[in-house]
């Protein structure tokens, strides 16, 4: 294929060091998502919205590593921050709580008013792991419910039809789990319950059969950071668990300060129970938050002693019989002070970014009904996807698998050869540094190649 050909030409230097890379780690990545076929391309460098590759190539970056950078590569306002932070108090946690746990605590219950408590984890993994572990602990019941192609992070109990095949019946005839990893034993299958995104009627039934085993319903509240839920289905969603005692999380780890400074949620106009967040929110470094309702949240907390002499009191546990929550990292300062600045950037830059988010996709969209292509360019905010589909409305996984992948992937890589980069079938992530310039830039290349393709 001339695609993956121009590919090669222009990337000798990616191939060459992919090799070395494989002989450090399994598969040559360190991440699986990171990997794709022939091999990644291997930057070296950011500065703004742009990247360049071991051969010297720029590209505009549309991946924003998996969409944690809001303000591009290297922004002068957060590396201030992080400098500024590391001059004061050298990268030391001090082991106690810190002023800028508070600080940050302020900003996100002020732009997530459901977060009336918060907690600080290193990822989003593990902000949602513990979600799910506090409405556990919260309802005294032990299973969880996932809707089919949501990704919630990379541990046992989530890692469950996230990416199934799907030449099965569909939900909810087939309510079956399916295990996406090799290592994740069976026992999961039976506690994490499927769902189907955007079907109310059927989420429902599944629900209230079996509501007294259900401790919390997880959701991506739009798919992936692109499938939106349909106001209805979200309105009917938070109706019924609020009706069958079980909780709902919003996992808002992608889409938190994405489509809004106050996330999902604030467009939705839901308060979920709990809330995880993670990504932009760390400033470009690893992080997470989970936030929610005050008495769910204090199931975390260490209960008081009356005496703090107790002699009965054994050394390890003074937070005995609570839901355990640890972490080395937890709240690290520096990470903080590249968040706030992250957040206190886009209070300023939001609509520039939605604005020149919505040109691109327009743009787009006119490229491809130009040459009479059935397509969608999907998503709110900050971050869509390109659909090549006749379907009328993308709704869920299933509706996504159906639509053209071989030709997207050939787009893709033909648009890395034009400099305009993200990983081939990822979706698009903009950044406040991203601006008129690179979107024309884009859309001259995105016209190039369809005229190659079509
Ligand atoms: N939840 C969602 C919706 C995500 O998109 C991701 C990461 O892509 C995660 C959770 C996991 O976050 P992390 O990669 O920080 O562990």
């Amino acid at each position: 294929n001339r695609a993956i050909e121009n590919y090669l030409d222009k990337t000798p230097g990616s191939k060459d060091f992919f090799s070395q890379a494989k002989e450090v780690m399994p598969g040559g990545v360190t991440a699986n998502i990171k990997s794709f076929d022939p091999y990644p391309v291997i930057m070296k460098k950011g500065n703004g919205a742009y990247l360049y590759d071991l051969d010297g190539n720029e590209y505009i970056d549309y991946l924003l590593s998996y969409g944690a950078l809001m303000h591009g590569h290297g922004h002068p306002e957060i590396n201030k921050a992080i400098h500024n932070q590391i001059e004061e108090e050298g990268t030391s946690l001090f082991g106690t709580p810190h002023l800028l746990e508070v600080e940050m605590g302020k900003k996100i219950q002020e732009l997530y008013p459901s977060m009336e408590l918060l907690r600080y984890t290193n990822s989003g993994t593990e902000a949602t792991l513990l979600a799910n572990r506090m409405a556990y602990a919260y309802t005294g019941k032990n299973k969880i419910a996932k809707f089919e192609g949501h990704y919630h992070g990379g541990y046992d109990q989530v890692l469950l039809s996230v990416n199934p095949p799907i030449d099965e019946a569909g939900l909810p005839h087939k309510p079956n789990a399916v295990i996406e990893s090799s290592g994740v034993d069976s026992y999961h299958q039976e506690h994490t319950i499927i769902l189907p995104f955007n079907d109310l009627d059927a989420t429902a039934e599944i629900l209230s059969k079996r509501r007294d085993e259900i401790a919390a319903v997880v959701l991506e509240p739009i798919q992936g950071g692109f499938i939106p839920a349909e106001q209805s289905f979200m309105a009917g969603l938070r109706k019924v668990t609020e009706e069958l005692d079980i909780l709902l999380i919003f996992d808002e780890v992608k889409t938190g300060f994405r489509l809004g400074l106050g996330g999902a949620q604030s467009l939705y106009k839901i308060k979920p129970d709990i809330t995880a967040l993670g990504k932009v929110v760390g400033g470009g470094f690893p992080v997470g938050m989970i936030g929610g309702k005050k008495e769910v949240m204090m199931v975390s907390s260490p209960k008081a002693s009356s005496d703090v002499f107790d002699s009965s009191q054994s050394l390890k546990s003074s937070a005995k019989e609570v839901l355990f929550h640890s972490g080395t990292y937890n709240g690290h300062p520096s990470i903080l002070a590249a968040g706030l600045a992250t957040i206190h950037h886009l209070e300023k830059e939001i609509n520039h970014v939605f604005a020149i988010t919505n040109q691109l996709k327009e743009g787009i969209n006119k490229l491809f009904a130009k040459r009479g292509v059935a397509m969608q360019s999907i998503g709110l905010g900050s971050i869509f996807n390109v659909v090549i589909t006749e379907q009328d409305k993308i709704l869920n996984y299933r509706q996504l698998q159906q639509s053209n992948f071989r030709i997207r992937k050939e787009i893709d890589f033909r648009l890395l050869c034009e400099g305009i980069y993200t990983k081939p079938l990822n979706r698009y992530s903009l950044s406040t540094v991203h601006g008129k310039k690179e979107i024309n830039r884009t859309l001259d290349a995105y016209d190039r190649v369809l005229t190659q393709v079509f």
